[in-house]
């Protein structure tokens, strides 16, 4: 049994006041009772600022994080300085740290390793570019980029951990994957982890994103697979993210 999760990925987005405003608006919409994990990830400045405001099923979550654990370093953030700002999950890989800042999958397999050992739960993002999925390479694409942490890190690190299928063609553009096409590459991603370790597939949470919203959550967390989504813009506005968590229970 794999309990549902949605996070929220605010990006570079925010203000003090903002964040404020959204939290104190969210709050009160997030039923306590629900059976689902919430986490929200903030930019770096405003951990603290969350993580004194949340508290119950809603969770702190950062967007990255440097390779290395400490050292010289400028400009970087450290897992073990995540951890002790009670950061919960990390987010790994994603597209954007993919696309715009070069993070190989080398990297991401690196920071990874440095999330799981600075006891973050990473969530390993991964998704294919519109051309990939026009040529048929989409499920090669995935299973590439999640072997190359397996290669680095063993499976057992997949052991208290979430991968995101995030298709690259849907984040941020108001399309989204069909159901159909999320829980194709979902199952993919879970008979691919079962190939190494059975029990770790089985309890493994599996996220879509890709812009998601209020309207479309429902069926596609309906999906077998899809156990949550990692929401991006839906997650600024604090009616449409406690929907699309209530979509999760
Ligand atoms: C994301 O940032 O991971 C994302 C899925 O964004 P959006 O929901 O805006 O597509």
């Amino acid at each position: 049994m794999r309990t549902p999760l949605v996070i929220g990925n605010w990006k570079m987005h925010g203000t003090s006041a903002s964040n404020h405003q959204l939290l104190e608006q969210l709050l009160p919409l997030l039923k306590p009772d629900t059976q689902v994990a919430i986490a929200v990830c903030p930019p770096y400045p405003y951990l603290s600022q969350v993580k004194a405001m949340i508290g119950g099923n809603l969770a702190l979550g950062a967007q990255n994080l440097n390779m290395q654990e400490k050292g010289a370093h400028t400009g970087e953030v450290s897992g073990p300085m995540l951890k002790d700002t009670g950061c919960r999950y990390v987010l790994v890989g994603h597209s954007e740290r993919r696309e715009i800042y070069g993070e190989s999958d080398l990297i991401i397999a690196e920071k990874f390793a440095v999330a799981v050992a600075s006891e973050l739960i990473p969530v390993l993002c991964v998704g294919e570019t519109l051309k990939q999925r026009k040529t048929g390479q989409s499920i090669e694409v995935v299973s590439s980029q999640i072997k190359s942490v397996i290669q680095r890190n063993g499976i057992q690190s997949f052991a208290n951990a979430v991968i995101a299928y995030e298709p690259v063609w849907a984040i941020g553009t108001g399309e989204t994957a069909t159901p159909a096409q999320a829980q194709e590459v979902h199952q993919k991603i879970r008979e691919l982890i079962g190939e190494y370790d059975i029990s770790i597939a089985e309890t493994l949470p599996l996220l879509y994103g890709g812009s998601v919203n209020a309207s479309n959550a429902t069926s596609l967390f309906n999906q077998p697979d899809v156990d949550g989504g990692l929401v991006g813009g839906a997650s600024l506005n604090a009616e449409s993210f406690a929907a699309i968590c209530q979509a999760a229970s």
